[in-house]
């Protein structure tokens, strides 16, 4: 660690120390130190060995491989249900077992190099560790530290080593270590680990993100922190400022005491304030939805402060099952939610079944490009008795409380009018079988592919409302599969050609007088709110945890202000220059000022 990044204080035996780092995930802990060790692996047995005893090295390293990869899956069968979603990060993991840079070479080392596996494997590791050096890139770095993690625990089981189980730990500490592994930190339980640092990792870096979704402090990057560590030594971390201080003095500790008790009271404080409108400083004001699947979640979104639900998402009834529902037992459950809900508006946006959500018994070929295939609408026009089905039990649900109904995928003109046309069939047929319905519900359409975008002038005097799918928008706007992490890091909301898209959607709905929402995970990002502000998007729909945050946001901002700050924006030609410029202006909303 830099000098200059850690200060000294005498105080009786143990001095005080500070030393600075990156911040991982925000929060403050006070508690003692538990090193977590990684023992053996720093001593690696080297020896050569003869042409006969290749065979038995090689034998030696795939099995060491195949105990690794066993246990990894053990560690995602084990996985908590709160960290399901970053299980993806692990199965990351079991892919690298396999990966030609590490395992096909280090076959190729024991053969060619006449060495043991475990220096085969070290010599490997450095080779990767060194290309990726120079490389700045965070998501190529954070490749390498995958792999390096992969190593260490094949190398373990070459030496023979154990790996310290943190699922074991049965006191209140904070662990320390040089890195943790996302395994390692998947195994956290919260009931003991108060938080953590370590030496090595930044904020993009998956251990990070996944000390976020467990909600505890963590610092990263510090350097050679652990060396001058010991078990039960005193720490604060503090994951706001990214600083750990050791054996604090009596001040410090009364002092960060404070920091601690103001920064978990104004999280509760956004949470208790959660029901007030979301009106922003100058006046303007805005609506927060919430994005369910099931029935069972409206109370989750009444609980977060949502001002009803901007995006019902009907396929997850389809899903699980061996046949399409019927009417009835749609028309029961869309009622039930209707009512839960209301008066707050309810928008149920039609089956959007195949893409990356296919369901077996649609009987439909397999595609080669099923993001690109008959989804969506398109599945709806061609199987129009199941459309219908759905159009009729949400017609006749929507006498009972505030509704809406959106089409997705829309991507021409034609779509929109069949799938009226089917709309208004559906209207007559309950009214000529006397069955209660209103077939004055508002109709909308998302806009999430860039044809609609092109084409927003002429859909909008079509529709009552336009609702941006930016998950989909993205995708297809700058051809990135949403759902491969191996081109994640190019998927970024932010691009300007994804802000120019939002301008000409949200200027077209003006123009016709039709209002436009937002049900994409762009709404619900604290650091994209300013944008959407400043582009008049006043309709917010997320997920339900994301409500509290946004609203307590949207009522400290100006909204004048975000649309001159906007405008600026879409002046800018690269990613990175808007998100500068964001973080220039609106960081500081983004973060307490409790360090
Ligand atoms: C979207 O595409 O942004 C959206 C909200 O729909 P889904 O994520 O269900 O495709
Ligand atoms: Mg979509």
């Amino acid at each position: 660690m830099d000098s200059e990044n850690k200060k000294s204080m005498p105080t009786g035996e143990k001095k005080e120390v500070i030393f600075q780092g990156i911040s991982g995930a925000p929060g403050i802990c006070i508690g003692k130190a538990y090193m977590v060790g990684r023992e053996g692996v720093d001593v690696i047995p080297q020896y050569t060995i003869s042409q006969d005893q290749k065979t038995r090295e090689i034998t030696r390293f795939k099995t060491a491989v195949r105990t690794a990869k066993n246990e990894l899956l053990e560690i995602i069968e084990a996985t908590p249900e709160a960290l399901k979603e970053h299980i993806q990060i692990l199965e990351t993991h079991l892919v690298l077992f396999k990966d030609k840079m590490l395992y096909g070479r280090t076959l190729e080392a024991i053969e060619r190099e006449n060495v043991n596996a475990e220096w085969a494997l070290k010599n490997v590791v450095a080779e990767v560790r060194a290309m990726f050096q120079d490389i700045e890139d965070p998501y190529l770095q954070g490749r390498s530290t995958d792999i390096v993690h992969v190593s260490d625990r094949i190398m373990r089981n070459l030496v023979g080593a154990k790996e310290e189980s943190i699922s074991s730990i049965s006191k209140r500490v904070i662990l320390v270590a040089s890195d943790i592994s996302p395994a390692q930190t998947s195994q956290i339980q919260l009931e003991w680990v108060m938080g953590f640092v370590t030496d090595h990792g930044g904020t993009a870096s998956h251990t990070s993100i996944i000390a976020r979704t467990l909600g505890i402090p963590c610092v990263l990057g510090l350097g050679d922190a652990t060396s001058s560590l010991h078990n039960d030594d005193i720490i604060i971390v503090d994951g706001i400022a990214g600083r750990v201080i050791v054996h604090p003095e009596d001040n410090t500790l009364l002092l960060y005491e404070e920091k601690k008790r103001r920064f978990e009271e104004h999280r509760a404080s956004i949470s208790r304030s959660s029901h007030l409108p979301a009106i922003s400083a100058d006046g303007m004001e805005f609506q927060v939805l919430g994005n369910i699947e099931l029935a069972e979640e409206v109370v989750s979104v009444r609980d977060h402060g949502g001002n009803g639900i901007g995006l019902l998402r009907t396929e997850f009834l389809y899903l699980s099952r061996n046949n399409f529902p019927g009417e009835t037992e749609l028309f029961e459950q869309y009622r039930e939610v209707l009512e839960l809900m209301a008066p707050a508006p309810v928008t149920f946006r039609t089956l959007d079944i195949n893409g990356d959500k296919a369901i077996s018994y649609t009987l439909t070929p397999e595609e080669a490009n099923p993001a690109l295939g008959l989804r969506a609408i398109r599945f709806c026009l061609k199987k129009k008795e199941v459309f219908k089905t759905q159009l009729r039990a949400i017609l006749r649900a929507a006498a009972y409380g505030n509704a809406q109904i959106m089409f997705p995928m829309i991507s021409c003109l034609e779509e929109v009018r069949e799938a009226r046309k089917l709309l208004r069939a559906c209207a007559k047929e309950l009214a000529g079988e006397e069955k209660r319905h209103n077939p004055e519900i508002p109709v909308g359409i998302m806009i999430e592919v860039p044809s609609a975008v092109v084409m927003a002038d002429v859909l909008a005097r079509e529709v009552d409302f336009f609702s941006i799918g930016t998950n989909d928008l993205v995708q297809y706007l700058l051809a990135i599969d949403r759902g491969n992490p191996q081109v994640a890091h190019l998927y970024n909301s932010l691009n300007p050609a994804v802000l120019r898209m939002l301008k000409r959607i949200v200027d077209e709905a003006d123009k016709a007088g039709i209002s436009v929402a937002m049900c994409g995970e762009m709404a619900g990002d604290p650091f994209h709110l300013p944008v959407l502000m400043g582009l008049g998007i006043r309709e917010l729909s997320m997920n339900p945890q994301s409500i509290p945050a946004i609203k307590d946001m949207i009522r400290n901002m100006e909204g004048h202000e975000c649309r001159l700050f906007t405008e600026s924006l879409l002046e800018k030609s690269q990613t990175q220059e808007v998100m500068d410029a964001i973080s220039l202006k609106y960081g500081k909303f983004m973060q307490t000022d409790f360090v």
